[in-house]
């Protein structure tokens, strides 16, 4: 893995030259075909050989790959044996990929937060974008004629958060020619409620059944919290925090989380005596998906296995229709109860709003969609009318609707198992 050295000088890469050198046989040049017409839109920065989260898309037409995290529907087409560019993510990011992907080091670049870098004549900025750990944003800056530079901003997925528009380097792409955007939750029938809230709820639930139940001598309560492979590690954080616990994950979970660089702080053990708390696989308490199904036969066998009389478990879903007036669903039976608690590290329909409101792009290119089949011009249409007033209606309309067109029949599909919207 190349990394990057702290220095004033700015960062300055060639992926060309760069992959050249790591060719077992080396030539001088590369010569590139256009990229085809066909390309998706959503995964290309224009006037650019930068494909961003499109290693199934891969060819021959470019070796300078961006990937924005380390969700599988994003690093699809990546294994052991890519070999068709460099690619460029966080640090994080290339520590997953080659830790736990098996991903040659010597195709992966580690780029800093937060820090100008050039790539191929193209200045490159990764930020925060609030999902899982080491998800990034891109921001672009590409040279075109007269001295001018066009700006692109592509979110990966992200959960939008005020801090993200004070970010100084921000407020440099206000107005820029397009912004590629996590459009999961592009709906106002999507509202979900903080991640404070929804973890305030876990541990006020886990304090209020955790305290009912002291008395008792002995194992009483066991709380079990799905989870994916990576993802929603911050309620896990903040659950130890704030409920004084160890949280207990399983071996695979833990060389995970030690990537992560979670593995000494004390909070994670696998040593299943340490805590009442235990993290389980996404679909142990039931399945999620295309709606929950509760399964208390497994939490019974558990409970069994691990010592208790009461089992707890929690299931942060992505969005759910079962939120009713801040209440959210619960299902029981006899000692068994599952909590669906909305979780989102994706944007909601206001964030969304307010994160174009902020950077007024010439365009917005939806990067995610319900169903490839309905994203034709019409769902286009309706996913521009939710942001019509907060584009630059100055700049070239023309333009401006054929960029829509453009980049509006990409899909992606959801995060890992059950990540996206339980419709
Ligand atoms: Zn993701």
């Amino acid at each position: 893995m190349a990394s990057h050295t702290p220095s004033n000088k700015t960062l300055t890469l060639d992926s060309t030259h760069l992959f050249l050198t790591i060719q077992s046989s080396p030539s001088n040049f590369l010569t590139f075909p256009p990229i085809p017409s066909t390309f998706p839109p959503s995964k290309h920065i224009p006037k650019t050989r930068f494909l961003i989260d499109a290693f199934r898309h891969a060819s021959d037409f470019s070796v300078s790959y961006f990937l924005s995290h380390f969700h599988s529907d994003h690093y699809t087409g990546l294994s052991p044996s890519w070999s068709k560019g460099i690619i460029f993510c966080s640090d994080i990011t290339s520590r997953l990929l080659i830790q736990v992907l098996k991903v040659e080091p010597k195709f992966v670049f580690a780029l800093p937060i937060q820090e100008r870098v050039v790539i191929d004549d193209c200045e490159v900025v990764l930020v925060e974008a609030n999902h899982c750990p080491g998800a990034v944003q891109f921001l672009f800056k590409v040279p075109c004629k007269n001295d001018r530079f066009e700006r692109y901003v592509h979110t990966g997925d992200f959960r939008f958060c005020k801090a993200m528009i004070l970010e100084p380097v921000m407020s440099e792409f206000v107005g820029c020619d397009g912004v590629f955007l996590d459009t999961t939750y592009c709906n106002p029938k999507f509202v979900f409620p903080s991640q404070e809230e929804s973890v305030e709820y876990i541990v006020n639930v886990i304090k209020r059944i955790g305290g009912e139940c002291s008395n008792a001598l002995g194992k009483n309560v066991l709380f079990l919290i799905a989870t994916y492979v990576i993802g929603k590690e911050k309620i896990l954080l903040e659950v130890s925090r704030k409920c004084n616990r160890k949280i207990i994950v399983d071996a695979r979970k833990m060389e995970v989380l030690r990537v992560l660089g979670y593995g000494e702080n004390g909070v994670f053990t696998p040593d299943e005596s340490e805590s009442d708390v235990h993290v389980v696989g996404w679909n142990v308490l039931g399945e999620t998906w295309p709606y929950f199904r509760p399964n208390f036969v497994r939490m019974q066998e558990i409970m069994v296995e691990r010592g208790y009389a009461k089992v707890v478990g929690f299931v942060p879903t992505g969005w759910t229709y079962e939120v009713k007036r801040n209440k959210f669903a619960v299902r029981s039976k006899d000692s068994f109860e599952i909590h669906l608690v909305p979780y989102s590290e994706h944007s909601n329909y206001d964030e969304l709003r307010e994160y174009v409101k902020f950077l007024k792009p010439k365009r917005v290119i939806p990067t995610v969609g319900m169903d490839i089949e309905k994203l034709d011009s019409k769902h286009a249409n309706k996913m521009r009318k939710y942001f019509a007033g907060l584009v630059d209606e100055t700049a070239n309309k023309k333009e401006f609707l054929m960029g829509f067109q453009r980049g509006a029949h990409e899909i992606d599909h959801k995060d890992e198992v059950g990540g996206g919207p339980d419709e």
